[in-house]
């Protein structure tokens, strides 16, 4: 299914100093800024914001503007609003059996959706699908593939849903589409999107927690994404609630995912009902229902307060498809978030956002989005200094695009 079709933009992404790749960013994170608000965020003098401006709105990614939905104050006339049509980004979420799929502007504004079962989970099969899918929409610069795994550096090391082990998906879909690709863990892509994009934007600190099939936290530190040395995501899924709980997939008792995520919260009730079964057994007091409700809903408020007692967020996102666990049981979530948090619970901001499964898709196209910007996408040249006259001594020739046929790196399948 495909909801609009018929997309086109510019697409290859122009060369950027440093300097106008921060002016970029500062209006596209916090939306249409004047001038003066632009030089004062960033330190730069009114004559090198001029020129770097200039510089941008020549090549058609700001745009002078008067007035835009997220401008606070500031005179009207010397707004600058990033030019979303500019370009269109495709984002790919793959589950284990559907490939979901968002197009979006520059400023990851969805202009179009697709979904679509997977032919096969083998992943020749899924990189067709995904270059197939990518011709549906030519003239899109970057592409960004999330999934429930371990991604290391554009390969997905580990992926228990799609039974994967070590699959170059990052260079695979580059080839194929011959598009600059990125790819990353679906949760760590979801908090660098609400990071930009979505009610975190420019937050200092944030942490983004998903509840649904599985449970997946992503840390936003000083300003950057948190990804560890091996490139693992954060994790608190095993962090224990009750030694004498449920057998969690690690072998122990009690851990947070042993009460939440969606399959065992079923798996404990009788009659074995489907999700949406379950909300309703539990809205309707069913005592089964409520005590897996409440007892998942405690085990959320734990890992809240944990993630809390850890980075001490200026806000917690919850979202996923799971929220109705926290409609159901939210006084349950706020004693487990009382109980382990060290703190005072008043201070946990915690923000309910309503999730629509698209939502991963088009973080997928936020990934794509924020690699092209900085520069790390497939391909492309890692430094890319030409338009500044000052930086000119430091450009770097151009890079290979799409990726050559020649590498080696990860060539295994
Ligand atoms: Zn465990």
């Amino acid at each position: 299914m495909i909801s609009e079709a018929g997309t086109r933009a510019t697409s290859s992404w122009p060369r950027l100093s440093d300097v106008a790749r921060d002016v970029l960013l500062e209006v596209l994170v916090h939306g249409p800024l004047s001038r003066v608000e632009i030089a004062a965020r960033l330190r730069l003098s009114r004559p090198a914001l001029t020129r770097v401006a200039k510089a941008l709105v020549a090549r058609g990614l700001l745009v002078e503007g008067d007035t835009g939905p997220r401008a606070t104050a500031g005179r009207p006339s010397e707004l600058l609003h990033v030019r979303g049509a500019a370009h269109r980004f495709l984002g790919v979420k793959l589950t284990a059996e559907r490939l979901f799929a968002t197009v979006t502007d520059l400023t990851a504004t969805p202009v179009a959706t697709a979904e679509e079962p997977l032919r096969s989970s083998a992943p020749d099969d899924v990189v067709a699908q995904i270059a197939d899918l990518a011709g549906r929409f030519p003239g899109v610069t970057g592409i960004g593939v999330t999934l429930g795994g371990i991604v290391l550096d554009g390969l997905v090391a580990r992926d228990e849903f799609l039974r994967w082990h070590d699959v170059p998906l990052e260079e695979a879909v580059s080839r194929a589409t011959r598009v600059p690709t990125a790819v990353d863990n679906d949760v760590q892509a979801l908090t660098a999107a609400e990071h930009w994009f979505g009610p975190g934007a420019g937050l200092k600190s944030l942490a983004v927690i998903t509840i649904g099939a599985g449970v997946g936290t992503g840390l936003i530190v000083d300003g950057g994404l948190v990804t560890g040395s091996h490139g693992l995501p954060p994790h608190f899924s095993h962090t224990l609630v009750d030694g004498n709980g449920p057998r969690c997939g690690c072998g122990r008792r009690g851990c947070i995912s042993s009460y939440l995520m969606t399959h065992v919260m079923l798996r404990r009730l009788p009659g074995r009902p489907t999700y949406a079964e379950a909300v309703e057994l539990a809205r309707a007091g069913d005592p089964a229902a409520r005590q897996v409700f409440d007892e998942a809903g405690y085990a959320l408020g734990v890992l809240i307060g944990t993630v809390a007692n850890v980075v001490d967020p200026q806000k917690i996102l919850l979202t996923g498809d799971g929220l109705p666990l926290y409609e159901i049981a939210s006084p349950l979530v706020h004693d487990g978030i009382e109980d382990t948090y060290e703190g005072d619970p008043d201070q946990v901001v915690l923000d309910v956002r309503p999730f629509d499964f698209s939502e991963w898709a088009r973080s997928g196209a936020a990934l794509a989005i924020k690699a092209t910007i900085t520069g790390t996408i497939g391909d492309r040249p890692r430094q890319a200094l030409l338009d500044s006259p000052s930086n000119t001594a430091r450009a770097s020739p151009p890079g290979r695009m799409p990726r050559s046929e020649s590498s080696t790196r990860h060539s295994r399948w």
